[in-house]
């Protein structure tokens, strides 16, 4: 279920994180349909609505080469989040599970990551499919999905088990 802030039976709040952090930047502004967390999916869809990612300047020439990709990896920072629960209740129904176990926007530092269709590149815009965040979400980063430095894929639970 989506919250807006409330705090729900089983849920435990600690104190929130104090404002010394990395110092990240915004490079840009996510535009989306969404304007209500109720009505955002959960996690985006390669199906879904064509979105907007405008690159503030002067890292809009960074986008340089990323037309060659399929797909993109962007993350966002869930700006409306609450950021002080460590167990949650995503069904809201008392049972809470540690915030680390879930890909809920409620965390210390809601970070956001969505793997989009790149659907084109229009000057200072990114235009993509598979996003899930409010209409003007602040933009931290854009990645391509598969380079010469793509990650290794997930291990599945089971992998390392000696025997
Ligand atoms: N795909 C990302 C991930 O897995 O890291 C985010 C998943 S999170 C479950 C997506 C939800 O975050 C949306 O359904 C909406 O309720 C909420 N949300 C979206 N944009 C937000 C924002 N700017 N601030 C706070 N909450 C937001």
């Amino acid at each position: 279920m989506v919250r807006e802030s409330e705090i729900r039976a089983g849920e435990v709040a600690v104190a929130p994180p104090r404002g010394d952090d990395a110092g990240l930047t915004f490079i840009g502004r996510i535009h989306t349909p969404w304007t209500s967390r109720l009505e955002t999916p959960r996690q985006g869809r390669r199906d879904g609505p064509i979105c907007r990612i405008e690159i503030f300047a002067p890292w809009d020439q960074g986008l340089r080469g990323l037309e060659q990709y399929a797909s993109v990896e962007v993350i966002y920072w869930l700006h409306l989040s609450r950021r002080d629960l460590v167990l949650q209740s995503p069904k809201n129904d008392g049972h809470a599970r540690g915030t680390f176990s879930l890909r809920s926007p409620v965390r210390p530092n809601p970070l956001g990551t969505s793997l989009a269709v790149l659907v084109g590149i229009e000057g200072n815009i990114v235009l993509v499919r598979g996003l899930d965040c409010l209409d003007g979400t602040p933009l931290l980063d854009i990645k391509p999905d598969r380079c010469a430095f793509t990650p290794l894929a997930p291990p599945q639970k089971g992998d390392f088990e000696v025997g």
